[in-house]
């Protein structure tokens, strides 16, 4: 037997890019658990320099201690076919990194060149094997742009920020709608706005707006689209 018969199917790289609450981790998440691929959320990455720069009392402005602390980060994403864990000095943090203030000090982090290039390295060794599914803003455009299927996922501001109302509502988090509409808002315009790396549509994007449809629906249509792009499920 040749050692290419021999070789485990590499599987495609899947980048999800979107703004905020567009359901990518979702999507991201199912697509990966249905064709047996690992699920890499990159904000996790943004959000625990943003978690562990605040425990260390590091002003979000101050690019230097933020690049090292990114460069050093002692993180590690465990994904187990279900759940993706993130572990900080292997202690769980991965519901601690949701809240939302975490989130905008993520947003403000994520515009330091020197805190995205010490994360690139990090998020490309987790995407080269392949068989990956990575979500973030700039996967397709900066970390894996020879990614077999970038998809660009959208939504209307209200749809998103009345799908995070129920998620947080869900978690027991006091919201309101109109409250909601303004930070995504807010995180659109800083994700889209800056000078590095930012959100956007590629010329070689697959685009889905969401508007409209549940989950289920967004799942079927990714799967359909993954598989013309020669996706199949690995053992
Ligand atoms: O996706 P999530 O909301 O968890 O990401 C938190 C923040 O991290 C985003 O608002 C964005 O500013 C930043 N981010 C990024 N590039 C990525 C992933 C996240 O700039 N690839």
């Amino acid at each position: 037997m040749s050692t290419q018969e021999n070789a485990p199917p590499r599987g495609l790289q899947i980048a999800i890019d979107g703004p905020a609450a567009s359901g990518k981790g979702t999507v991201a998440r199912a697509v990966a658990a249905a064709l047996g691929y690992t699920y890499v959320d990159t904000g996790t990455l943004y959000r625990a320099v943003a978690f562990q720069a605040a425990r260390a009392g590091i002003d979000l402005e101050d690019e230097v201690a933020l690049s090292r602390l990114a460069a050093e980060l002692p993180v590690r994403l465990h994904w187990d076919g279900v759940r993706l864990a993130v572990l900080l000095d292997e202690q769980d943090v991965s519901s601690a990194i949701r809240a939302e203030s975490v989130g905008q000090g993520a947003s403000k982090v994520a515009t330091l060149p020197g805190v995205r290039q010490a994360l690139l390295d990090l998020q490309q060794r987790l995407g080269q094997a392949g068989g990956v599914v990575m979500d973030g803003r700039d996967i397709g455009s900066v970390v894996m742009p020879d990614a077999e299927l970038k998809i660009y996922l959208d939504a209307s501001l209200e749809e998103r920020a009345q799908r995070r109302l129920l998620e947080l509502q869900r978690r027991g988090i006091e919201a309101t709608f109109e409250q909601l509409c303004r930070e995504v808002a807010a995180r659109d315009a800083q994700d889209s706005g800056r000078a590095v790396a930012p959100l956007r549509v590629l010329p070689d994007s697959w685009r889905l707006d969401t508007t409209g449809m549940n989950p289920e629906q967004v799942l079927q249509a990714v799967l359909e689209e993954a598989r013309t792009r020669g996706a199949q499920e690995l053992v």
